[in-house]
């Protein structure tokens, strides 16, 4: 990754900046026009120009039995999978690729879903091969205003709408200050779908549950990322909080009151833990690398008010591994998720803390995103009825993020990990195992686990 971009994520401003947008602009229309990968075409839809994308390939047709054409809305339950379609199923996924959303040489790139549905379809792990094992959501509704605005406040998402002209003239611009969350001019309607991509897969996995004890385990496939937005604004790469979103949704829309939200990505999602800070209903565990981006996250950031004890926070030593994260899952999530007792589990699925991801040092493997994903939906299995669902966070060397997603899916399914197939354990070093049990011993003790 060029120096620059490092520079620029130690130079991101700390969480304070809640303020109003500014807008910088950078004269790169041209220069991004040239070197885009994928031409923004604002008047193709995204699913179209997916679908352009891997024309060639038999890809997914909505047409097909097991890929579903849905649009969700509240009122219309009857555009949501069949109830054969989702008994059949045991992975729903859902794919928002935003393919304008792009800035040259950004690691938060354009081609980071499509380089994980290229993963998915190598390893077999499609409808395509899987029939009705695996189930693709399409056509699904874009997030509505008021969705954004559960978490986020109005004047930003007014505010981001109307900088879409501006964008559409310069080409990029810079949404978050000094910061490094840039915008296109696809950026409003390709957040909406990222959001709608988890929204849709809440209703399909509910309604899943309603039939059957085991429903489906569901991935969004989405960038933007979210979980650094804050609720007044972009932050670190993320535009929407989607993860967040689709916290209220399940409550307001499915009467879901109690959810317990995961985050691994290797940073700290503050801008879930600060849309719930004073949410009991809400639980946000994160775990991280200390001391990386945005710097939030310490031990003594519990929640406020009636919120207090709803967010655990754990800051992981650098060097933190697979051994550091099975400890963490049995000795802290678990216990956790338990006294909660959620309704529904969400999961801000980041896939930084692999080892050989660019923008940060732990060193989790393939295999460690397995047993987050095999251990998690069976935490949703014997908490809240199977009812889970993934979100893509970060990850951005595309061969650890795609093969740790599509392990996941495997994880899903119930079928042997392929790790070993991906994971070089020569290139991994000692764990600070002393710092990471003292981290852990704290957590425990600061939330009487
Ligand atoms: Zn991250």
């Amino acid at each position: 990754m060029p120096l620059s971009h490092l520079m620029e994520l130690q130079t991101f401003r700390p969480p304070s900046f809640a303020g109003t947008m500014v807008f910088l602009v950078r004269n790169q229309v041209q220069q991004w026009k040239n070197h885009c990968r994928f031409s923004a075409n604002t008047m193709l839809s995204e699913h179209r120009f997916y679908k352009h994308l891997l024309s060639g390939r038999k890809c997914v047709s909505k047409n097909t039995k097991t890929s579903v054409s849905c649009s969700y809305s509240t009122e219309q339950n009857d555009t949501l999978p069949s109830i054969n379609q989702l008994s059949d199923a045991r992975v729903i996924y859902a794919v928002a690729a935003a393919l304008g959303h792009n800035k040259e040489s950004h690691p938060e790139s354009s081609a980071r879903v499509p380089a994980i549905v290229k993963a998915l379809e190598k390893m077999e792990l499609t409808p395509k091969f899987r029939g009705s094992d695996i189930l693709e959501l399409q056509n699904f509704n874009l997030a509505s205003v008021d969705d954004i605005a559960s978490v986020h406040a109005k004047a930003y998402v007014s505010g981001l709408e109307k900088a879409m002209d501006q964008a559409s003239e310069k080409g990029l611009i810079l949404i978050e200050g000094s910061g490094p969350t840039y915008a296109t001019s696809t950026t409003f309607h390709e957040s909406l779908v990222a959001a709608g991509a988890g929204l849709a897969l809440v209703d399909s996995v509910v309604a899943a549950s309603k039939n059957q004890l085991d429903p489906p385990t569901a991935f969004a496939l989405i960038r933007p990322p979210g979980h650094h937005a804050i609720p007044k604004g972009p932050m670190g790469f993320c535009v929407f909080g989607n993860v967040a979103i689709a916290a209220r949704h399940a409550q307001r829309v499915h009467g879901l009151k109690r959810v317990f939200i995961i985050d691994f990505d290797v940073h700290h999602g503050n801008g879930t833990n600060d849309a719930f800070l004073d949410d009991p209903d809400i639980f946000f565990l994160s775990t991280h690398q200390d001391g990386s981006y945005p710097g939030t996250g310490k031990f003594d950031e519990i929640g406020i008010g009636a919120g207090e004890g709803a967010t655990l926070n754990l800051p992981l030593p650098g060097g933190s591994g697979d051994t550091a994260m099975r400890a963490v899952f049995d000795e802290v999530i678990v216990p956790c998720a338990q006294r909660f007792k959620p309704d529904i589990i969400l999961v801000s699925a980041g896939y930084d803390g692999h080892v050989l991801d660019p923008l940060a040092s732990l060193q989790f493997t393939t295999g460690t995103y397995y047993m987050l994903a095999s251990n998690i939906k069976q935490l949703a299995k014997d908490l809240c009825g199977g009812r889970c669902v993934f979100f893509l966070e970060g990850g951005y060397n595309l061969d650890s993020l795609s093969y740790s997603v599509a392990d996941s899916f495997r994880a899903f399914l119930g079928e042997p990990s392929l790790a070993a197939e991906f994971d070089d354990p020569a290139i991994l070093y000692e764990e600070p195992s002393t710092r990471v049990k003292q981290a852990i011993q704290r957590v425990k003790h600061i939330h009487s686990l």
